[in-house]
């Protein structure tokens, strides 16, 4: 598993981290989960990996407050993982090292619940019920519908890459990207840009309002050694 950075934006301190799994491969060494993510869904690995990925990110997040260290944990969860009719139960299982659920995240994309809203609805409110918050991923890319923002019980709203690339200059990512911040917040959200890469990205974000932030140039995802000294210096 690697964790990629979070940083707020107001204080610039690191809030958080998601978890990221990787695959280590005897020739290929370490595979990002775009190579293969899509696989494991298509094969079904993806509900045992997930369970892994989700067990592995509470161990840490655990480990890390016994040390003293309070981070937000954000874990990736694919449709399937969702929709297996035991997905809360299972949740429930890795939530149970866990202290305060409140700091574990839980990503899921716009397609993962559009596939079947109602099913989605009920889902979600027994996710809610275990005490972990939701958040939705790569939003604006996925089949968008504004309704599931005050249907759906979620906390955070995550800004896709493919808006962040284009701030910083007068450009319709900056409009799109400033009325999701404004309407996220309106309903009381928060909001995480991700993939962010330049200074120019992240000046844009701040003055927007944008609250966090992910990306290279705050920190790419990275293995728990190298995460521990990013931790020792808090700063981005
Ligand atoms: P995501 O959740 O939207 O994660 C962001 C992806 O963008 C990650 O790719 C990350 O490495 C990459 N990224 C972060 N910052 C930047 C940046 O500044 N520039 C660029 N170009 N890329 C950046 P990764 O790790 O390959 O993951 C791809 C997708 O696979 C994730 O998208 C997520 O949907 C899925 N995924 C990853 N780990 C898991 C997992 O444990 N479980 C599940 N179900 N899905 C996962
Ligand atoms: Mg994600
Ligand atoms: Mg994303």
């Amino acid at each position: 598993l690697y964790y990629q950075p979070i940083f707020a934006l107001d204080t610039r301190c690191l809030g958080g981290v998601e978890a990221l799994v990787r695959w280590l491969h005897p020739e290929h060494g370490v595979v990002a989960a775009a190579e293969f993510i899509d696989l494991a869904e298509d094969c079904g690995l993806i509900v045992p990996l997930g369970a892994w990925v989700l067990d592995q990110a509470c161990r840490q997040h655990r480990a890390w407050l016994d040390r003293g260290i309070k981070l937000e944990m954000s874990v990736n969860v694919s449709a399937r993982q969702l929709n297996q009719s035991d997905a809360a139960d299972r949740i429930a299982a890795c939530l149970s090292t866990v202290e305060d659920p409140s700091e574990i995240f839980l990503e899921l994309t716009e397609t993962a619940l559009m596939q079947d809203l109602s099913k989605s609805l009920v889902r979600l409110a027994e996710l809610k019920e275990l005490g972990v918050r939701l958040v939705i991923d790569d939003f604006g890319t996925g089949y968008s519908s504004l309704s599931y923002l005050k249907r759906f019980p979620i906390d955070i709203v995550k800004i896709d890459k493919s808006f962040v690339d284009g701030l910083g200059s007068d450009n319709p990512d900056t409009h799109i990207v400033s009325a999701i911040i404004s309407l996220a917040h309106a309903l009381g959200l928060r909001t995480v840009a991700e993939g962010v890469e330049t200074d120019a990205q992240l000046d844009a974000l701040v003055r927007l309002g944008c609250d966090e932030a992910q990306g290279y140039l705050l920190g790419k995802p990275m293995a728990l050694e190298d995460l521990e000294a990013v931790l020792a210096s808090g700063q981005p």
